[in-house]
């Protein structure tokens, strides 16, 4: 495979949502390319379960958003934990990125840089944010992920990532990590700040959830893992989970978890097997509930009234993080030596599919990050 860079990029795309599995390689257009963006030529890509919502078209009730590009290719590749290093910048590039440098890209390729959001260290909630793939860039190019030869993106979106880490285990930290980092951190400095030691839940042990169990180790808190049943009981503890509670089979956990947890962060993928009002009950008063797992469109949270009202708790979301947050991320996982549980594939149409396939079944442990990107496209 030869990839005509930068005219064409080279990617696993489908066009089709019944295609989610079996990704084909194609060529494309980039994105027209901007003064302030940046080309990375990929090494490595994380997996994450977004990108099997986004194939089989599950988080909306329209098509696929590539159909409606006016420019650019009308199939859709994904990936959004990529690392490679950089081939080119744009003419107004300020953030002293350097050709060569290794950088990543998370979920989020633009944002308007001039917002109130933007501008305090809250990007990713810009009205105008372009995410790495299947979203809408002003021109209307339709944003192309990073199972891919290349990838365009803006500068300000572009980690930065140090030494002290292998791409590999540095690229599920970019979505996932990040994604978790970002409401932990928010969501117990409060706690860290009086000197207390805060309590985290982390619900759903994925990929998420198992560096949300790390993270949130590393920031100094007492971690309980839940998950649906035992079969991740020891490794939940290896990775630091100080207890566990399998929420299928444990019995009467509402009850001694009582009034426990600054922080429940949920990391599950769907709320069909999901005891909210059980979860919701362990946290101490005035708390929150923070999901940053995003189901299928047309599922939804169902939880009594009156759980609410016994803790004053409250429930609600939280989006990616910041290219702050992530440098901070990089950090502490350096300094903890910690990083994620990472089986690697070889990127190929093959692996791609093996990749999905199994994230689809749940048979990941606890990443997968797809490999060997240069070697694959002769870059
Ligand atoms: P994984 O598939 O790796 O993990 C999801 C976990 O959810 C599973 O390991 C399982 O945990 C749990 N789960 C699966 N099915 C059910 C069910 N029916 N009921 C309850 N729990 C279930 O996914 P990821 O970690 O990659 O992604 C997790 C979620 O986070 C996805 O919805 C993804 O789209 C979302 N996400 C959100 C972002 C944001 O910005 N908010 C960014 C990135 C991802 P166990 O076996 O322990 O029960
Ligand atoms: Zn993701």
């Amino acid at each position: 495979t030869t990839v005509n860079y930068p005219e064409e990029f080279k990617g696993f795309a489908i066009s089709d949502p019944s295609e989610w599995s079996n990704p084909k390689l194609t060529s494309y257009q980039p994105k027209n390319f901007g003064p302030r963006d940046v080309d990375i030529e990929i090494e490595c890509c994380g997996v994450c379960a977004s990108e099997l919502f986004t194939l089989k078209n599950e988080w909306s009730h329209g098509e696929l958003a590539c159909l409606s590009s006016t420019y650019g290719p009308k199939t859709q590749c994904v990936g959004h934990e990529v690392v490679g290093k950089v081939v080119k910048l744009g003419s107004e590039v300020e953030s002293g990125l350097k050709l060569g440098q290794r950088v990543g890209l998370g979920a989020q390729a633009s944002s308007c840089a001039d917002c109130s959001r933007c501008k305090s260290g809250n990007e990713q909630y810009c009205p105008k944010i372009v995410t790495t793939y299947a979203s809408r860039y002003e021109d209307g190019y339709i944003s192309q992920g990073g199972y891919a030869s290349h990838v365009r993106a803006h500068e300000n979106l572009v980690f930065p990532i140090p030494d002290g880490i292998e791409s590999h285990l540095v690229a599920p930290l970019q979505c996932g990590g990040l994604t978790v980092y970002s409401p932990i951190k928010r969501g117990i400095e409060d706690v860290l700040a009086k000197g207390e030691k805060p309590t985290v839940g982390v619900i759903g042990i994925g990929g998420l959830g198992h560096m949300a169990i790390m993270i949130a180790k590393a920031l100094g808190a007492k971690v309980v893992a839940f998950s649906r049943s035992n079969a991740k009981k020891e490794d939940a503890i290896k990775m630091g989970a100080d207890e566990f509670v399998a929420t299928g089979s444990d019995e009467g956990w509402e009850k001694k978890l009582f009034d426990q947890f600054d922080l429940m962060l949920n990391c599950a993928s769907s709320t069909t097997s999901l005891p909210l009002d059980g979860l919701l009950s362990t946290l101490k008063v005035n708390r929150q509930f923070v999901s940053v797992g995003l189901p299928h469109i047309d599922e939804k949270f169902d939880v009594n009234p009156f759980t609410f009202f016994s803790n004053g708790s409250t429930i609600g979301s939280s989006c990616l993080g910041s290219k702050q947050e992530a440098i901070e991320l990089f950090d502490l996982a350096v300094k903890h030596n910690f990083s994620p549980w990472v089986e690697t594939i070889k990127v190929g149409e093959e692996g791609v599919s093996e990749a999905l396939t199994r994230l689809d079944k749940g048979d990941v442990r606890y990443r997968f990050t797809l490999v060997g990107f240069n070697e694959f496209f002769g870059t």
